[in-house]
């Protein structure tokens, strides 16, 4: 059974943020071992050596080196203040971490500051990496209207799809879907409500759909569903359920309230299909689907 004192510095240890403590006098007590992963520098480095020493050196993003302008430890110590900044730390290897650190005080029962503690969490992913590669995403594999995958992502997709089919026999299915009387709609309500027409019914396909499955727009006012492990009979499922979420949605205007509905065509592929063998019977049977009356299901 482990005390408190075990417990604690069991999560600390553990926490994924680095965290070091300091006394009254700013020496480091404590250091865990995502400091030293962020920092390069050893518990053993660290503990007993003064924190405005050469660790750390943090600077803040105009480059002001932290320690010598505004030291936020010594505030925290002599005016039990919190800081929370970005700021750049030294690693060992001389380059400079972009984190994001937390100072306060520690207080004892009686009230008086006892030294601060610093956690400090790695910055440099969300500082760049994510932004660009979202915006990558974004531009290269997302429509750009309706926010789910554009057709360039459909086929590597499909692609994908076809090659795990063929090497491990994992059978998909595809659905394509089309939005009945869409011309009509523009001409009647104007391209705008087209366009969020468009967005409402690529939130309700993909809303329903499961993590690994694909929704994407083929292109104009068609979708193309992909569904792993695909059956006939699943697959009329699905799209049974897509067709009646699309019919009960709705778009509230100044206007009043517009509906709209979808014919849908789906095929299981087989072992000799291509991207566009697969498409194209798929786009068929939708073509069956309006024949039928439209707002209909042909599989
Ligand atoms: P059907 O039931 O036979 O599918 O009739 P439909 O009117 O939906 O089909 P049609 O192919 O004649 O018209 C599709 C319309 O979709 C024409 C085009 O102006 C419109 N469209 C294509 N892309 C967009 C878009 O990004 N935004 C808007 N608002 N309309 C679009
Ligand atoms: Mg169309
Ligand atoms: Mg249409």
């Amino acid at each position: 059974m482990l005390n408190d004192e075990q417990l604690y510095r069991h999560l600390l240890d553990e926490m994924h943020d680095g965290i070091y403590i300091v006394d009254k006098d700013k020496n480091i007590t404590y250091w865990n071992k995502s400091a030293e992963r962020l920092t390069g520098y050893k518990a053993t480095d660290t503990i007993g050596s003064h924190c405005s020493g050469d660790i750390l050196m943090h600077c803040d993003k105009g480059g002001a080196t932290l320690c010598k302008k505004f030291c936020p430890v010594n505030e925290s110590i002599t005016n039990g203040k919190r800081f929370e900044a970005e700021v750049y730390l030294q690693h060992r290897e001389g380059h400079r971490v972009p984190v994001l650190m937390c100072i306060s005080p520690l207080i004892d029962k009686e009230g008086k500051i006892t030294g601060a503690v610093e956690i400090f969490s790695d910055h440099s992913w969300s500082v760049a990496a994510v932004d660009r590669i979202e915006e990558l995403r974004k531009i290269a594999l997302l429509d750009a209207l309706t926010e789910v995958a554009n057709r360039r992502f459909i086929e590597i997709s499909i692609s994908n799809l076809l090659s795990g089919m063929k090497r491990y026999n994992f059978p998909f299915g595809l659905l394509f879907v089309d939005v009945d009387h869409f011309k009509k709609i523009n001409d009647t309500y104007g391209h705008e409500i087209g366009d969020r027409i468009l967005k409402i019914i690529a939130k309700s396909l993909s809303s329903t759909l499961r993590p690994l499955d694909v929704i994407g727009r083929w292109g104009g006012e068609e979708f193309v569903v992909l569904l792993l492990h695909a059956t006939h009979e699943n697959l009329t499922a699905v799209a049974t359920r897509l067709r009646l979420l699309v019919e009960n949605s709705f778009l509230n205007t100044e206007n009043g309230v517009i509906r709209t509905t979808v014919s849908i065509g789906g095929t299981v592929a087989t072992a000799d299909d291509t991207i566009e063998t697969v498409i194209k019977r798929a786009d068929e049977l939708m073509y069956q689907s309006k024949q039928k009356g439209r707002n209909c299901v042909t599989i």
